[in-house]
């Protein structure tokens, strides 16, 4: 059986949702048809506090109303093929869509690297509600297949889990406060290093520890051993962490691949992040688009390939692509990557890039930091908080931002990133206009931001009296 449709969406994630609505409500008349395989869209970001038992799965589960009231048609199936040539494309029911435009938005997958063992039952990865149903099975013992929560895991469970990026931080977090004992396995020297430097990250591998969850850093994992279960996992340093088959589990959580392996990578332009596409998210193939994780996109401080694997990016994107397929003047500038995540009682979060990551990309950087009390001091419960804003040695401009706080870091980081978005130099951010209030912000005279930029911009001043 063949249907058409005006606008075929494949993939119903942030990015689908935000195109499908966009051009539903700007051009009703036009039908838009999303096919997605699961029964609900997700909020990825919450599963770890679903593992953790702090609400129901089902509550991380979106309504499908999300795309189906604004008059998109939605088909619960998975694309098996896409015919570029002919504008169809066949579900894995055997029937077909034929389309006039077609964004791709499928996402991406958890990476399972090749290492010995990586496939052996007690290793899972973190993205859909299956796999966090057969995370919690695995913990409690409980096998009901509509499981919702986790009420007492098994005595003595051990985890490891490999990778300490925020996801790998969130459910290592979850392991523990449900009273397992939890390896954290990083091959590079630090916690978090996507997101911080190294010396911002002491605070936060000392809160580790003292919640008790054992770090391995600067080491990698060789192999996992064992036949149906991994039993033993090596690591590179020679030491192994055991595990009991039937009881324990590793959580491989070591970043994510677009979700292309549909298509056919000879008639659409992929490369090794995702579908390669412009700043109005067309791809190599006329009139079909992609957005979100399955797209690969490029950094906005140097124009260069970047990975950006976050539904924030996903969000604007899918806006992006949905204005262009109604052919309104849109354009994406390219990844900023502001994140945050919560290391126990610290709130961490970074935005562009960090100063190793800039080195790596060959620009020469410095570094400002400034402390402050998250309130005013004299406050109930003020608490610390520390920025480290990343500065082009040459130009003066603002490339990266990290915070460390007991509070409020979320929406700080945020005036960073906006502060890279707009290209702005370290003098210019040091002019913030900003609000005070004692409850809320930084003492008047003791804005953080402004106070590591007044000290990056001095720093800038006296590198170019020297070399002058
Ligand atoms: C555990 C976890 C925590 C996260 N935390 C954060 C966070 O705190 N902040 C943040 O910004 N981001 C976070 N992310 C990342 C964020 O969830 C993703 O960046 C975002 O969901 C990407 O949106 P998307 O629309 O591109 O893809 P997705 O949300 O992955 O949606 C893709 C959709 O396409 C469907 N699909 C795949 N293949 C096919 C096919 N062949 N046919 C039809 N449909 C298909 C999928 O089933 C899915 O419904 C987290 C991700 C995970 C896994």
């Amino acid at each position: 059986m063949k249907t058409n449709t005006n606008v075929l969406i494949l993939g119903g994630g942030p990015a689908g949702i935000q195109a499908a609505r966009y051009i539903k409500n700007n051009s009703p008349e036009t039908s838009v048809t999303v096919v997605r395989p699961e029964p609900h869209s997700m909020i990825y970001c919450a599963l770890p506090y679903a593992i953790e038992g702090l609400f129901p799965l089902s509550k991380t589960f979106k309504s499908d109303e999300l795309l189906t009231e604004f008059g998109a048609e939605l088909i619960r199936d998975r694309v098996r093929k896409v015919d570029f040539d002919d504008r169809e494309v066949e579900l894995e029911d055997g029937s077909q869509i034929g389309y006039e435009k077609l964004l791709i938005v499928t996402g991406a997958v958890p990476i399972r690297p090749p290492l010995p063992g990586i496939d052996l039952e007690n290793v899972y990865t973190v993205k859909s509600a299956a796999d966090v149903r057969k995370i919690m099975h695995r913990l409690s013992g409980n096998t009901d297949e509509e499981i919702e929560n986790v009420s007492g895991i098994k005595d003595d469970l051990v985890t490891v889990v490999i990778g300490s990026g925020a996801i790998g931080i969130e459910q290592a977090t979850a392991f523990r406060n449900l009273g397992a004992e939890v390896h954290l396995v990083e091959m590079r020297n630090h916690v978090l290093p996507n997101l911080v430097d190294r010396d911002m990250s002491d605070v936060l591998q000392k809160e580790l520890e003292d919640m008790g969850i054992n770090l391995h850093l600067g080491v990698s994992v060789k192999e996992l051993l064992g036949d149906k279960e991994a039993e033993s996992v090596v690591l590179s340093d020679g030491s192994h962490l055991d595990l009991l088959p039937g009881r324990d589990l590793v959580i491989a959580a070591l970043g994510m691949r677009a979700d292309v392996d549909f298509l056919d990578h000879d008639a659409i332009k992929i490369n090794r992040d995702g579908i390669v596409i412009d700043n109005r998210m067309r791809t190599s193939v006329p009139n079909v688009w992609a957005a979100g994780d399955c797209a690969a996109g490029w950094s906005i401080i140097d124009g260069e390939e970047l990975s950006g694997k976050l539904a924030t990016n996903a969000v604007p994107m899918g806006k992006v692509a949905g204005k262009d397929i109604l052919g309104h003047s849109a354009h994406y500038p390219g990844f900023i990557n502001g994140a945050a995540t919560v290391v126990g009682k610290w709130r961490v979060a970074g935005t562009g890039f960090t100063e190793s990551f800039a080195a790596h990309r060959g620009l020469d950087v410095y570094s400002a930091t400034d402390k402050s009390t998250t309130r005013f001091p004299m406050m109930p419960d003020a608490g610390n908080v520390k920025i480290k804003l990343v500065v082009d040695s040459k130009t003066g401009r603002v490339v990266g931002g990290q915070i460390v706080g007991s509070e409020a870091v979320a929406e700080r980081i945020d005036v960073i990133t906006l502060a890279i978005q707009q290209g702005m130099t370290a003098q210019q951010l040091s002019s913030l206009s900003y609000s005070s209030q004692p409850w809320q912000t930084f003492f008047p005279a003791k804005n953080a931001i402004v106070e590591a930029a007044t000290v990056a911009d001095s720093m800038l001043e006296s590198k170019t009296a020297a070399v002058g």
